[in-house]
C-alpha cells in the first residue's frame, strides 16, 4: 500500500493520522470541504514536517452530505481512513445535523471506494458506539458491547450517529465480503493541539483553562492520546490480523477532577482560573433542569467509564501514553498556541 485515502484531514484526529502517515512514507489523498481548512492543515504540516512533506499530501474537497467528487477523488488510492464525522460542541437543533452527515459519509465513501475497486478501510467510530444505552450502572465495557439505541435511555445524538454509521459500515462488510474492514473506537482524545482547529475533546481543557466551568462533575471516561490513535489507525491498516475487528483505543480513565488537576499540575500559572473541585451531582442535576447540555451528561454522574485496551495492546501494538500526559500535552500545547 502506498496511496492512502484520508477523509476529515482538517480535524483534530485527521491532523495528526496525516502526519503519521507521511512519516511512515505514505501518499495522503485527504478531504476538508473548504479552502480556508485546506490552507490550514497544509500550513500545519509544512510546520511539524517541513514544507518538502507536502509533496505527499494531495487535498480534494469532499462533503459527507453529498456524493459529488468522492469517487473521483479515490482513484489511484489503495486504502481508506474513514474518520471525518460532525463532532459538534453542542447539542445540535436537529438529531438528524449530526446523524445523517455521518451516515451519508459512510455510504458515499464506501459507494466510491467499491467504485475503485479498494477494499481495506478503517473507520473512525468512537466508544459513544459502545457504552450508552446499557443497564443502569454499567461500567466495565470491551469490544463486545454495541451501544444500545432501543434500550429507551438517553442517548445523544453524537452517540447515536456513531453507533449508526458503525452498524452501517458492517452492513456493507456483510453485503460486500471483498471489503477488508477495521473499526477503531477512541475513548477521549487529548494529545498536542496543532492549531487553532481544537476539535469538540481539547475544547472541554480550553473551557477549564479559561476559567469557564465553576468545577467539575463527578464523571469520567477513559483517555487516549490523539499520537497513539494516530498510530493505531496505520498499525491497523498494516496488520491483517485487525481485519473484521473493532478495537477500543483507550487508556486509564480518569475521573473530571483528576483531568482538571493534570492541567493544574502542568500549568501552575492557571491556579485562578481553574476549579478542580468536584461538584456535588444534586447540584449539576439542578443545573440539568436549565442546560440542554447538562441534561444530556445528569445520567453519567458517578459513574466513571472503564473501556479495556487489551486488544488494542496486543494487535495494534500500541503502548499508550499516560492519560495525564496526554492532558497535559494538550494543555502545553494551548498555551504555546496562545489559544487560552
Ligand atoms: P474534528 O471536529 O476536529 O474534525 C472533524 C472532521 O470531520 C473535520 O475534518 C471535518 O472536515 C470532518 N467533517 C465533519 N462534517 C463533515 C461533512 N459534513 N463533510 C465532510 N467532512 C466533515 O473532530 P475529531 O478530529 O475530534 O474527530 C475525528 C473523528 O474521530 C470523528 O469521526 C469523531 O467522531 C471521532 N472521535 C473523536 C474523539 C475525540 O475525543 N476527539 C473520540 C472518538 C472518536 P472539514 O474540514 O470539512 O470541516
Amino acid at each position: 500500500m502506498k496511496k492512502i485515502f484520508v477523509s476529515g484531514i482538517s480535524g483534530f484526529i485527521g491532523t495528526h493520522i496525516t502526519i503519521e502517515g507521511i512519516k511512515r512514507g505514505y501518499q495522503i489523498t485527504g478531504t476538508t470541504r473548504n479552502q480556508q481548512k485546506e490552507d490550514e492543515v497544509k500550513r500545519t504540516i509544512a510546520k511539524v514536517l517541513g514544507e518538502e512533506s507536502l509533496n505527499f499530501l494531495k487535498v480534494v474537497h469532499c462533503d459527507l452530505n453529498s456524493p459529488d467528487n468522492w469517487q473521483e477523488a479515490m482513484k489511484g488510492c489503495d486504502a481508506i481512513l474513514h474518520v471525518a464525522s460532525p463532532f459538534p460542541l453542542g447539542i445540535p437543533k436537529q438529531e438528524d445535523d449530526v446523524i445523517m452527515p455521518a451516515r451519508n459519509g459512510v455510504k458515499h465513501v464506501m459507494d466510491a471506494a467499491l467504485a475503485n475497486n479498494i477494499s481495506r478501510v478503517v473507520q473512525t467510530s468512537s466508544i459513544a458506539a459502545i457504552i450508552y444505552g446499557h443497564e443502569k450502572g454499567k461500567i466495565n465495557f470491551d469490544e463486545r458491547d454495541f451501544t444500545n439505541l432501543t434500550s429507551g435511555n438517553l442517548v445523544s445524538a453524537y452517540a447515536k450517529s456513531k453507533t449508526l454509521a458503525e452498524q452501517d459500515m458492517w452492513n456493507f462488510a456483510k453485503e460486500n465480503p471483498t471489503l477488508k474492514i477495521t473499526v477503531m473506537n477512541p475513548g477521549f482524545v487529548l494529545g498536542p493541539i496543532l492549531n487553532k482547529e481544537i476539535g469538540t475533546s481539547a475544547d472541554v481543557i480550553v473551557k477549564m483553562m479559561k476559567g469557564e466551568f465553576p468545577g467539575t462533575p463527578k464523571m469520567g471516561f477513559p483517555i487516549i492520546d490523539v499520537r497513539d490513535v494516530a498510530k493505531a489507525h496505520f498499525n491497523a491498516l498494516e496488520n491483517e490480523v485487525s481485519i473484521g475487528q473493532r478495537y477500543a483505543i483507550v487508556n486509564e480513565s480518569l475521573w473530571m477532577k483528576e483531568v482538571a488537576l493534570a492541567v493544574l499540575e502542568a500549568c501552575p500559572e492557571y491556579k485562578n482560573k481553574l476549579k478542580p473541585r468536584e461538584l456535588p451531582n444534586w447540584l449539576v442535576k439542578i443545573a440539568s433542569l436549565f442546560d440542554k447540555t447538562i441534561r444530556m451528561v445528569k445520567d453519567e454522574l458517578g459513574l466513571l467509564y472503564d473501556v479495556n485496551n487489551e486488544k488494542m495492546k496486543k494487535d495494534l501494538n500500541i503502548t499508550p501514553i499516560p492519560s495525564k500526559e496526554a492532558i497535559k500535552a494538550t494543555a502545553k500545547s494551548l498555551i504555546e498556541l496562545n489559544l487560552v
